[in-house]
Parts: C-alpha cells; sequence; structure tokens
C-alpha cells in the first residue's frame, strides 16, 4: 500500500495499493500496443490532445491544487500555480512542435540527406513528490507530442497526484495506454526498466537513485536522463542590487518550504556588502508566515515528510557544531514544519555547504572578493542553476560562463522556463528537459541519406 499523509497535521488521506505482477504486465503491453497507433498519428493529432490537456487542468486548477497541497504541504497559491505552468508548457510545445521536430534537411552530395526525429516508444519516467505535476508534465507533454507513450512511477507519498495525472491525459482524449500511472516500488523499477518494451527512463530525484537507476539503463543499453540534486550558489558581487538580490535569494531558497532541486543553497556574498545583505535577508525571512498552506495568508507551508524535516534540522545543527552562527531565532520544527533558518560564517567542510540541504535552510558564506566567489561556487560537487548579482552586465557574461552549472540566471530568480533548456552537470546529473533540447531527448535521430 502506498498512503498519503496530510503533512501539516499529519491526517491520512488515502491509501492505495500496488500494482501486482499481473496488473503491471498488463500496463506494459498496454503501453507497448499503444505506441504502434499513438507514434503514426499525425503531429496535429497528438499536439490537440495536449491542448486539450492543458486546457483540462486550467479547469480543474483548484482540484489539482487541493490534492498537490494535500499531499506534499505547498500552500495552495504555490500548488495552483504548479497546475497553470503545466497547461503553460501544453500551449508551449503544441505551438513549437512542428519546428522542433521538423526534418532537418542538410546539405551533402546525396540527392537529399536529412534527419528526421522519431519517438523511441514507452519511456519510464521516475519522479520526485516536490514538484508532483511539473516534475511529471515537463517530461511528459514535449515526450507524448513527440510521439513516445509515458509509464509514470511517481513517489510514493504522491499517489493521488499520479493518479490525477492518468486522469488528466484520459480525460484529455489520450488513447488507452498512452499514459499510465504504475504503482510500483522502488524494488519493481529493475523489473520495468530490464523489460524489452520500455526503451529509455528519465528521473528526476537524488543522486542515490539517479546513480542506481543509469546502472540498470546503462546494462540495458537504454538512454537515461537525470535530474538530480542540486547545492547551487546565489553569488552577490559588491554591486549588486541589494534589496532586489536578498528578496530573491529568500523566495528562490524559502519556496516550497526549501524543497527545490534550483533553491538557492548558498548565498555567496562579497565581504564589503555582506553585513548589508544579511540584514536584508533576515528581515524577509521573519516575515515569512508559516501555517496551514491552504490559507491565503500563509507564505510557508510544512515539509512533505517527517524524515525530511528531520534532516534538514540534522544538517543545521551539524552545521553549527563545525562553527557556523544561527541568526534566526532558533532550530526547531512542530512536525514538519520547520522553522525558516539563517546561518553565517558557512565553510567548506559544513554540512550546509558540502551537501544539498532539502528544506527551510539559507546560509551565508562570505567571499574575499569576484574570483573567490566563483571559487567558492565551483567547491561543490553539484551544477544545476546557480544565480549570479551584480549590476555590471559585462562582468556578468563573463562570470556566468565561469560558473559550473546547467544554468545561470543573472539578476532575477533562477527558475524552469518551458523555452529554455534546464538539466545539470557533475552530480546533478545529465541530459535537458524543456525548450527543443528536452523535447529531442527521447527521439531517434534518424539520418536519411538519398543517392
Ligand atoms: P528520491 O528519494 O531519489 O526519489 C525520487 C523518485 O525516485 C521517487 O519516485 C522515488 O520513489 C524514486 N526512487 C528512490 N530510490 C530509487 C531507486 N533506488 N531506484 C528507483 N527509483 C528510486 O528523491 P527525493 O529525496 O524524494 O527528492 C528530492 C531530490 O530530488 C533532491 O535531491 C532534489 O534536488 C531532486 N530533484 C531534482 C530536480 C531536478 O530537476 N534536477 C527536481 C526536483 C527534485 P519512492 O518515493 O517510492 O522512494
Amino acid at each position: 500500500m502506498f498512503t498519503s499523509i496530510n503533512p501539516y497535521n499529519q491526517r491520512k488521506l488515502k491509501t492505495y495499493r500496488v500494482d501486482s505482477a499481473a496488473q503491471l504486465e498488463r500496463k506494459l503491453a498496454r503501453a507497448d500496443h499503444a505506441f504502434t497507433d499513438w507514434s503514426a498519428l499525425p503531429l496535429s493529432d497528438r499536439t490537440q490532445h495536449l491542448r486539450n490537456a492543458g486546457d483540462y487542468m486550467l479547469a480543474h486548477k483548484q482540484d489539482l491544487g487541493d490534492l498537490i497541497t494535500a499531499e506534499m504541504g505547498k500552500t495552495l497559491k504555490e500548488a495552483v500555480s504548479e497546475v497553470e505552468k503545466c497547461a503553460v508548457a501544453c500551449t508551449f510545445y503544441a505551438d513549437k512542435a512542428e519546428t522542433f521536430l521538423a526534418d532537418q534537411v542538410i546539405e551533402s552530395d546525396a540527392q537529399r540527406s536529412l534527419v528526421s526525429y522519431q519517438p523511441l516508444g514507452p519511456v519510464l519516467a521516475i519522479m520526485p513528490w516536490n514538484f508532483p505535476f511539473w516534475q511529471a508534465m515537463r517530461f511528459a507533454i514535449p515526450g507524448l507530442i513527440a510521439g513516445n507513450v509515458g509509464l509514470l512511477k511517481h513517489a510514493g507519498n504522491v499517489m493521488g497526484c499520479a493518479q490525477a495525472i492518468e486522469t488528466i491525459f484520459r480525460e484529455s482524449g489520450l488513447p488507452d495506454g498512452v499514459f499510465q500511472n504504475l504503482l510500483i516500488e522502488t524494488d519493481t523499477v529493475k523489473d520495468v526498466l530490464t523489460d524489452w518494451r520500455v526503451k529509455a527512463v528519465t528521473l528526476t530525484g537524488s543522486e542515490k537513485a539517479g546513480a542506481s537507476v543509469a546502472q540498470i539503463a546503462g546494462s540495458q543499453i537504454k538512454k537515461s536522463v537525470l535530474e538530480l540534486g542540486g547545492s547551487d550558489a546565489l553569488i552577490v558581487l559588491a554591486d549588486a542590487d541589494l534589496d532586489k538580490a536578498a528578496e530573491t535569494a529568500v523566495k528562490s531558497r524559502m519556496q516550497n518550504a526549501g524543497q527545490s532541486c534550483i533553491a538557492a543553497k548558498r548565498f555567496i556574498v562579497e565581504k564589503s556588502v555582506k553585513k548589508a545583505f544579511m540584514e536584508r535577508v533576515l528581515h524577509h525571512i521573519e516575515a515569512i508566515k508559516q501555517g496551514d498552506p491552504t490559507d491565503d495568508s500563509t507564505t510557508m507551508g510544512p515539509m512533505a515528510r517527517l524524515d525530511l524535516a528531520e534532516s534538514i534540522l540534522k544538517q543545521a545543527h551539524d552545521t553549527i557544531a563545525k562553527g557556523a552562527k544561527l541568526l534566526t531565532d532558533t532550530i526547531d520544527a512542530d512536525g514538519c514544519n520547520v522553522r525558516p533558518m539563517l546561518l553565517d560564517n558557512v565553510k567548506p567542510g559544513m554540512a550546509a555547504f558540502d551537501d544539498e540541504t532539502f528544506g527551510p535552510l539559507a546560509v551565508i558564506i562570505t567571499a574575499k572578493d569576484e574570483t573567490d566567489a566563483i571559487r567558492l561556487a565551483n567547491q561543490s560537487r553539484y551544477g544545476l542553476g546557480s544565480a549570479l548579482w551584480t549590476q555590471d552586465i559585462d562582468k556578468a557574461n563573463r562570470l556566468a560562463r565561469q560558473i559550473q552549472a546547467g544554468s545561470v540566471f543573472v539578476n532575477g530568480l533562477m527558475r524552469s522556463d518551458a523555452r529554455v533548456p534546464f538539466g545539470g552537470i557533475k552530480m546533478s546529473g545529465f541530459g535537458r528537459e524543456l525548450s527543443e533540447l528536452g523535447m529531442k531527448e527521447f527521439v531517434n535521430a534518424k539520418t536519411i541519406w538519398i543517392e
């Protein structure tokens, strides 16, 4: 059984029965069968189905938002905007698919030579709970439009969301088997991924899960995309607009109760402006209103599970034990409701510097100058989405290229956007989601050469 528990009050919401071996086999057979017809449909038919899915989500955004909030605790406002973001992605890919997937004619000595982008087949999508709709949809929307079919293995604590995503596609008219939710535990992932009918895998989650899944995929010579953790830097240089930088830094770190892969997990600040920046950050953290995530005035809900809350508190304690200084009142939690924290004097060798912190813990690291700031930013095993604050755009252009990350956002909130590629380097994974690159991760770029 999978059990959904409301993290705000620990009430049990619902249980979901794990698929039996026979049910799983039927789903795999259905996916294989569905691929033949779905991939043969004209592109315009597939895009219409996905436009319908976007419309369905907008029409039901309040109910879907309620479900997200109940299962993983983000504020209802954040949950509804997550659903809206998925709908925007449906329109984006429906509008762009024809261009992205068009044959690419290549000049050669053939009569005609070109690259044709063709779908691979059923793709397994292993997804986390932190953005339970967006993470699944940002694979599914381009993947399905490209002609693949989807098999979702969602996190065990958001099975209601997983079922709802399957319902969205069914209600939007997608044929039977084009998108199915698998109610399976992690032990069963290997059986699915080694099944001949499954052609590729995408995983968004932790390093540990990524390494395990990539190993299985590698042993089967199957394509994998990994979107893993991060410990991204938000660099504040001496000439930055400190008001905007501090406000955005706190938003980046604390949204979704700090549970975002691309949250600004290390604020790296030039020494000369550290005090002024820190005061502003503290002010914004103190203004956070915790409480019932369904209440409109709440700005931070609970973390998604008790074990995650315990883990962030332990990382804060461990970091302080190594010499960091607590600037907020306390390290404390009421169940999953963790008090937002700010630590100063954080350095390499401390948990909050070396490891990913997945909760409302902001940390300040002092840099001697811009060269030192870049060095500290790159002193991480991760490289996902960094931010850089400076009013000198020439300098920003130069330094952004030196930061080891999949994305660098200058003077703005690091975020995922369907128009631009998203993904990491180093232990943050490989491959890209979103944009044209994301759509082309799960296609066969087939060369056709006609003499
Ligand atoms: P997680 O434990 O790795 O879980 C993610 C998904 O992988 C869940 O569906 C989980 O299933 C499954 N899973 C776990 N171990 C597995 C294994 N050995 N084999 C196959 N599947 C496995 O991650 P999490 O801690 O819940 O999520 C937070 C992590 O995700 C953070 O590190 C965060 O940075 C990362 N993340 C990355 C991105 C990105 O785009 N780069 C986006 C969001 C989150 P169960 O729930 O059943 O264990």
